[in-house]
């Protein structure tokens, strides 16, 4: 499948905020987005006024790349999305966040969703007690998630979880740290996502 290559510092400064797209160094003095405020390229600088449409490509935008996803498989989260019960903008917040990488990164095993994706793509997770490698997975109520009992002893998972020892999970997630086990306790709500998407403007921008 084809994947985003460029320097991903690239796509923070082109939203003009951090997406947290590199793990430790997004933490530290080192972040593009505060040393070069503005976006990438030749006009990047001289961009200023964006229209209505504009505003919502870009939350759009900024959404994929906070979850790492590709165009159409972004589509097709819409239109499940549109297809659930309720507020389609949530829905499609709460489809982005039951991710099973994303649920890997929330837990703390890793620095990043990109890193999340590598670990469940090699296989260190289990779901309800069998091994699921696709980071695309998208969890329910009720199912459990483990860190196998072979992948305990990585330096790349041990360091993360001491690393993210303060982050609280969160609380959709029941997470036991002695047994590194999460429960799914109920579907993220738009309150559970911390990240700052107005998914309003992502349903406009689908809506036209
Ligand atoms: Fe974005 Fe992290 Fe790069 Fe900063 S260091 S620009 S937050 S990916």
């Amino acid at each position: 499948m084809a994947r985003y290559t460029d320097a991903v510092c690239r796509l923070c400064r082109r939203e003009g905020q951090k997406l947290f797209l590199k793990g430790d160094r997004c933490y530290t003095d080192k972040c593009s987005v505060g040393r070069r405020a503005y976006a990438p390229g030749q006009h990047g600088q001289g961009r200023s006024k964006v229209s209505e449409y504009g505003s919502q490509l870009r939350e759009k935008q900024k959404a994929r790349r906070y979850y790492g996803v590709l165009e159409s498989q972004f589509k097709g989260y819409f239109e499940l999305a549109s297809k659930r019960k309720g507020q389609t903008g949530e829905n499609l917040l709460s489809i982005l966040e039951s991710r099973l990488d994303n649920v890997v990164y929330r837990l703390g095993f890793a620095m990043s969703r990109a890193e999340a994706r590598q670990l469940v793509r090699h296989g260190h997770f289990t779901v309800n007690g069998h091994k699921v490698n696709i980071p695309s997975y998208l969890v329910k109520t009720g199912e459990v998630i483990t860190l196998k009992e072979t992948s305990r002893d990585l330096e790349k998972i041990k360091s993360s979880i001491e690393t993210n020892s303060f982050r609280q999970p969160p609380k959709w997630l029941d997470f036991d740290k002695n047994t590194l086990t999460a429960r799914v306790v109920a579907l993220p709500s738009k309150e559970d996502i911390d990240l700052p998407i107005e998914e309003h403007l992502i349903v406009e921008l689908y809506s036209k």
